[in-house]
C-alpha cells in the first residue's frame, strides 16, 4: 500500500505520512455505508440537519488553532489568509443551517386536484428530494473552503446527502484532521454513522466517481483532473451529475474613460488582485485588456512600479511551481514586451517564484498564449481605444469562457459603452464586476460561482445558497396519501414558502402561517 504524505512548499522536503491510500474494496465498503444511511440521513429532516451543520461549524471553531497549524506546514500560506478561509468555511457550514431552516430551496408546489382546461386534473405535490452520496474533490489552493471542510461538503450535507470525501495529496493531514473534527461531530450529534466518510489517493478517487452507489460528484480542481474524472462518470452504466468547477483566466476589461481617471490606482490593485494567494485563485484575473494610448501607459508603469515591491511568492506544490516555470518561460518567448520579469530573484529551495507581468499586442492573441497559468502572472492585451467594443469582443472570442469578467469604467459619459460591454461579456462568465477586482467570492443568497465555462455543469454554482440545488432532484407525488406526503408538502404544513395552485405562499412572520407572497410585500 501507498502512503500518503503531504510536502512542505517552503523546503520541497516531505512531512510525515498521513495515511494509506484506500483500496478499491475500503471505497466499495464507504460507498455502501452510505447508500445504506441516505435516507436515514434525509429523515433528520430540515431543521435536524440544520443542527448538525452548526454543531459541525462549532466543533471546527473549538480546533481552529490545531487546522491552521497543520494547514500552515502543508501549503505554506500565512496564518492570516488561512485564519480567513477557516473562518469563511465556518460560515459557510452556519450559511447552508439557515438555508435550510428557511426551505425555499425545496421548491415545494402544490397543485391540488380540480377541473382544467385540459380536463381533470389529479392532485400534484412537488419537491426536492436528495441526490444520493455524494462524492467531493476539494483544490489544493483552498485547503478549507474548497476541500473537506467547503461549500460542497456543506451544501450536500445539508442537502440530505450522504458525502464521501477525497483527501487532496496536497494538504492530506489537513484534510484528515477536518474530516475527523466532522465526523466526530457527526457522531456525537447521532447522525448515522454513513453520514461522512473519506479516501486518500489517486485510485481511490477513481474508484470512488465509479462506484454505483454514488449519485453525484463535486469536483473543484485543474482542468485535466476534471476531465479525467468526467471520462470515469461518462463510462459508468448510468453516468451521474459532475459539477467541475475547473481552471479560469478572469478578463479585465479597463475602458479608455476608467484608465483616464484611475490609471495609477488599477495599475497598484491589478497587482495586489493577481499576487492574492500567490496567484493560485481560480478567479485570478489571467488577462487584462488596456488602450493603447498615454493613460494605458500610466496604468502599466503602475503595476510594474508595484511589481517591483513584490517579493518572492511560494507556490503549493511541486506540480503548481513545475507548470509554473515552464508557462511564464513560454510567455518570455511569445509576447512582445515582458512588463515585469524580475526572473531568478527567488530562493533556490522551496516552491519559491518571482511574480511576472507580460504584454502582447491584441493582434497576436490567442487561446494558446492566455490559458490559466496557476501562480502570480498576468498578461496585458493592448486594443486600439477607438474602437473598444469591436476590439473587446475580438479578443473574447480567441478566449476561454471564464468564471468572471471585470469591466472598469469611468464615472461619466461612460453608461453607454459599459452597456455594451456589458452585452458583449455576459456571454463568456457567470459573475460580471464593475470597477473590482474578481479576487474574493463572497458566500450569499445571490452569488454565483460557476459560467459557461470552466464549469462543466454550467446551469449551476458552487458557493452561495443555491449551491445546494445541484444535489437535489424533482419528485412529485401523484394523487398521494396525506401520510406519506414529506411534512413540507402536506396541506397543513405553512411554515416555508410554497407554491400552491401556481400562488407564490410565505409563512406570515408573526403567527407562522402562509399568505400569498403579494401581500406580505
Ligand atoms: P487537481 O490537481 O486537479 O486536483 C484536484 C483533485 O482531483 C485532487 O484530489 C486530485 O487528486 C484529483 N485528481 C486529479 N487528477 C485526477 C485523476 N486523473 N484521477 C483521479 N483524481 C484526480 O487540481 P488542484 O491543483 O488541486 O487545483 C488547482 C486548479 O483548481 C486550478 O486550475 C484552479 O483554477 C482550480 N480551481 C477552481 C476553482 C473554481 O471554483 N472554479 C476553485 C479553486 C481552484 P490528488 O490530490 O491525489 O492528486
Amino acid at each position: 500500500m501507498t502512503a500518503i504524505t503531504g510536502t512542505d512548499p517552503r523546503t520541497a522536503g516531505p512531512l510525515e505520512p498521513t495515511a494509506q491510500a484506500s483500496s478499491t474494496d475500503h471505497v466499495a465498503e464507504l460507498a455502501g455505508r452510505a447508500a445504506h444511511d441516505a435516507f436515514a440521513l434525509e429523515n433528520l429532516g430540515r431543521e435536524r440537519r440544520a443542527d448538525l451543520l452548526d454543531a459541525m461549524a462549532a466543533a471546527v471553531e473549538r480546533r481552529r488553532d490545531d487546522v491552521i497549524e497543520i494547514a500552515s506546514r502543508e501549503t505554506g500560506f500565512a496564518d492570516a489568509k488561512l485564519n480567513g478561509e477557516l473562518t469563511r468555511a465556518v460560515f459557510q457550514l452556519r450559511f447552508f443551517a439557515a438555508v435550510l431552516r428557511e426551505g425555499s430551496y425545496l421548491e415545494a408546489i402544490i397543485d391540488r386536484a380540480g377541473d382544467t382546461p385540459m380536463g381533470p386534473r389529479p392532485d400534484l405535490r412537488r419537491l426536492l428530494v436528495p441526490i444520493g452520496p455524494v462524492a467531493v474533490f476539494g483544490a489544493s489552493n483552498f485547503p478549507f473552503a474548497f476541500s473537506v471542510l467547503g461549500g460542497d461538503t456543506a451544501s450536500a450535507l445539508a442537502a440530505g446527502c450522504p458525502v464521501i470525501l477525497k483527501a487532496h495529496d496536497s494538504h492530506p493531514g489537513t484534510s484528515k484532521l477536518s474530516y475527523d473534527i466532522l465526523s466526530e461531530a457527526a457522531e456525537a450529534f447521532g447522525a448515522p454513522s454513513g453520514t461522512l466518510g473519506i479516501v486518500y489517493g489517486l485510485q481511490g478517487g477513481a474508484d470512488l466517481v465509479a462506484h454505483s452507489a454514488i449519485r453525484a460528484v463535486g469536483f473543484t480542481g485543474s482542468l485535466n483532473g476534471g476531465q479525467a474524472l468526467l471520462d470515469i462518470v461518462n463510462g459508468r452504466d448510468e453516468p451521474i451529475p459532475f459539477y467541475g468547477e475547473l481552471s479560469s483566466i478572469n478578463p479585465v476589461i479597463v475602458t479608455p474613460a476608467a484608465a483616464s481617471e484611475r490609471a495609477e490606482q488599477i495599475g497598484r490593485d491589478l497587482v495586489a488582485s493577481f499576487t492574492t494567494g500567490a496567484g493560485q485563485l481560480c478567479t485570478k484575473p489571467g488577462v487584462v485588456l488596456v488602450p493603447r494610448s498615454a493613460d494605458g501607459d500610466r496604468l502599466v508603469d503602475a503595476a510594474t512600479a508595484a511589481l517591483t515591491e513584490t517579493a518572492p511568492q511560494l507556490l503549493l506544490n511541486e506540480r503548481i511551481y513545475s507548470s509554473y516555470t515552464a508557462e511564464t518561460a513560454q510567455l518570455r518567448q511569445r509576447c512582445q514586451v515582458a512588463t515585469f520579469d524580475a526572473a531568478a530573484s527567488a530562493p533556490a529551495s522551496g516552491f519559491y517564484v518571482d511574480a511576472a507581468l507580460f504584454e502582447v499586442d491584441l493582434a497576436h492573441l490567442d487561446g494558446d498564449l492566455v490559458r490559466e497559468i496557476f501562480g502570480p502572472v498576468s498578461v496585458i492585451v493592448r486594443y486600439d481605444a477607438e474602437q473598444v467594443v469591436d476590439q473587446v469582443a475580438s479578443a473574447l472570442h480567441r478566449l476561454p469562457r471564464s468564471l468572471t469578467a471585470t469591466v472598469h469604467h469611468g464615472s461619466t459619459a461612460d453608461e453607454d459603452l459599459t452597456g455594451r460591454l456589458t452585452a458583449v461579456v455576459r456571454e463568456t462568465a457567470g459573475r460580471i464586476l464593475y470597477n473590482g477586482f474578481p479576487t474574493g467570492v463572497a458566500v450569499s443568497w445571490a452569488q454565483n460561482h460557476g459560467g459557461p465555462w470552466p464549469s462543466t455543469n454550467s446551469l449551476h454554482t458552487s458557493v452561495g445558497a443555491t449551491a445546494i440545488r445541484r444535489f437535489l432532484r424533482p419528485l412529485t407525488f401523484q394523487n398521494a396519501p396525506e401520510s406519506v406526503l414529506p411534512q413540507e408538502l402536506r396541506s397543513d404544513f405553512e411554515r416555508i414558502p410554497r407554491r400552491i395552485g401556481g400562488v407564490l405562499t410565505l409563512p406570515s412572520a408573526d403567527t407562522g402561517t402562509s399568505a400569498p407572497a403579494s401581500a406580505t410585500r
